[in-house]
C-alpha cells in the first residue's frame, strides 16, 4: 500500500425526499445560483422541489448548460453571478451541471486574466465560491469529487481541473429524480461509473487488498445493477445502488494508496472534443484498445479483475487475459454502447488530429508507469479503429 492523504468534505444527503433539506445546508441569506441543464429538471419535477426548498432564499437561475459544458456559457454565468453578488451555488443536474458550476466557482474568485489557464496552463485555483449539488444523473461521481471537465468550444479543446477548493459542501442524491432518464445516458451512467474503478484499479498490484475490494465491489454491483436499471429505470431500490456505486467509484476511497492509470479518460476526452461522441461512449472506445496494447504491464491486476468480476478461470494466461478484455467488451455492447470507432465513423484523420495535438500540448508520460507516450497513444487509437 502506497502513502496516501484522505480528504473528502462533501456531505451526501441520500435519498427520497432529501431536497427539501437543503436550505438547511445553504447560509441563511446567501444571494443563490442555481445551475442546470437543458430542462430536465422541468419535466420530472425536480426543478419545483428545488424552487420549493430554496424559497426564503433570493435565487437567480442560470440554464441551458450544455452537456459537455462550454466555457463560453459558463463564462456568461461568472459575469452574472459577479453583477449580482451572487455567493452561494446550487448546481442541479448531471455531471456536466455539476462540472460547469466548479468552474463557475473557481472562475468567480480567479484573479488573473483569463480563467481557462485553469485548465489550460494548469494554474491551481486557490480559492473558489462555495456551492452545493442536485444529482440527477448517476455516472461521473462529480457530486462527491473536486474534479472537473470542461468544453471550450471555439477551440474544440476538452480539459480537466481539480482542487481542494471545487469540492461541493453537500450534495443531495434522490434516486427519484433520476427514474425519467434516457436509456441512453443510464447505459453512459453506468459504463462512466465502471470505467473511473477501472482507471483506479487495473495498474499494478502495491499489496492493497482492501483497495481491490472496494473496487470490486463497485464493479460488480454495477455488472448486477446497471443492466436492472436499463430494463427497470423507475425502481427505487435499483438506481438507489447504481447511484451511490457511482458516486463510490469516483470519491476518492478507492483510490487512495494504489496507482491510478487515467490514459483512458486523457485520450477520451479529445474524441469528444473532436466528435462530440458521449463521454462514457469514448471511454468504450478507447479502453478495450488500451488494455489490450497494456496487457503486459497490467497483467496480475487484469487476471484478478478476470476472474473475480467475470469468473474467467481457464485457458492459459494470455486466453485468460482476451478472455476478459471480451468480457468487458460484452458488458459494454450488452448495455447498448459500441467499442469501436468505426462505430462512429470516424477513422485514421482523427486519430493524426489527436496525436498533432497531443504533439503540441507536450503530452507525455500517461498511465500508471508513466510509460505511456505519444506513439503508443497512436497505436491505442488505431487497435480501437
Ligand atoms: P450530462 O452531460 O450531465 O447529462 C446528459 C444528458 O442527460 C443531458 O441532456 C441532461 O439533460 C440529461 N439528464 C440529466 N439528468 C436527467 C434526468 N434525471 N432525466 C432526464 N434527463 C436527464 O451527463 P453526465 O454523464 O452526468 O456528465 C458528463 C460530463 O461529465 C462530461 O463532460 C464528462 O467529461 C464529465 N465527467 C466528469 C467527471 C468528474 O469527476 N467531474 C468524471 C467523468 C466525466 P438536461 O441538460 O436537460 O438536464
Ligand atoms: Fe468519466
Amino acid at each position: 500500500m502506497n502513502n496516501f492523504t484522505f480528504y473528502n468534505p462533501v456531505k451526501i444527503l441520500f435519498g427520497k425526499g432529501q431536497i427539501s433539506a437543503i436550505a438547511n445546508e445553504i447560509p441563511a441569506g446567501a444571494r443563490v445560483m442555481m445551475t442546470y441543464g437543458g430542462g430536465s429538471i422541468k419535466k420530472n419535477g425536480v426543478y419545483d422541489q428545488v424552487m420549493e426548498a430554496l424559497k426564503e432564499f433570493d435565487v437567480t437561475e442560470f440554464g441551458n448548460i450544455e452537456p459537455n459544458p462550454h466555457y463560453e456559457t459558463l463564462m456568461q454565468a461568472v459575469d452574472i453571478a459577479k453583477r449580482q453578488n451572487i455567493d452561494f451555488f446550487l448546481a442541479v443536474g448531471g455531471g456536466s451541471v455539476i462540472d460547469g458550476t466548479k468552474f463557475i466557482v473557481a472562475a468567480m474568485e480567479y484573479e488573473g486574466e483569463d480563467p481557462w489557464s485553469i485548465m489550460a496552463k494548469r494554474e491551481p485555483v486557490t480559492k473558489a465560491a462555495p456551492f452545493g449539488a442536485v444529482l440527477t444523473l448517476p455516472a461521473t461521481g462529480s457530486e462527491m469529487n473536486s474534479g472537473a471537465v470542461i468544453n471550450r468550444v471555439s477551440t474544440k479543446e476538452k480539459l480537466a481541473f481539480g482542487s481542494p477548493f471545487t469540492f461541493p459542501k453537500f450534495s443531495v442524491l434522490d434516486p427519484e429524480t433520476t427514474f425519467t432518464l434516457p436509456l441512453r445516458q443510464i447505459s453512459n451512467g453506468v459504463v462512466d461509473a465502471f470505467s473511473h474503478v477501472l482507471e483506479q484499479y487495473l495498474t499494478y498490484p502495491v499489496n492493497a487488498p482492501l483497495q481491490d475490494h472496494f473496487a470490486e465491489s463497485i464493479l460488480l454491483t454495477l455488472k448486477e445493477e446497471g443492466p436492472k436499471a436499463v430494463k427497470n429505470p423507475k425502481d427505487y431500490d435499483t438506481m438507489a445502488n447504481f447511484m451511490w456505486a457511482a458516486t463510490m467509484a469516483l470519491n476518492g476511497v478507492i483510490r487512495v494508496g494504489v496507482p491510478t492509470d487515467w490514459a483512458t479518460h486523457y485520450i477520451a476526452h479529445e474524441l469528444t472534443a473532436l466528435h462530440g461522441i458521449d463521454h462514457a461512449r469514448t471511454l468504450a472506445i478507447v479502453f478495450p484498445a488500451l488494455l489490450r496494447y497494456k496487457s503486459e504491464t497490467k497483467k496480475e491486476k487484469l487476471l484478478q479483475y478476470g476472474e473475480r468480476v467475470w469468473g474467467v478461470t481457464d485457458g492459459t494466461e494470455d486466453e485468460r487475459l482476451e478472455a476478459t478484455i471480451q468480457a468487458t467488451i460484452a458488458f459494454f455492447e450488452s448495455l447498448d454502447i459500441k467499442t469501436r470507432l468505426s462505430d462512429y465513423e470516424v477513422g485514421e484523420e482523427t486519430i493524426a488530429t489527436i496525436i498533432a495535438r497531443f504533439e503540441e500540448r507536450g503530452v507525455k508520460d500517461l498511465g500508471e508507469r508513466a510509460d505511456i507516450q505519444i506513439r503508443d497513444v497512436k497505436e491505442i487509437l488505431t487497435l480501437s479503429l
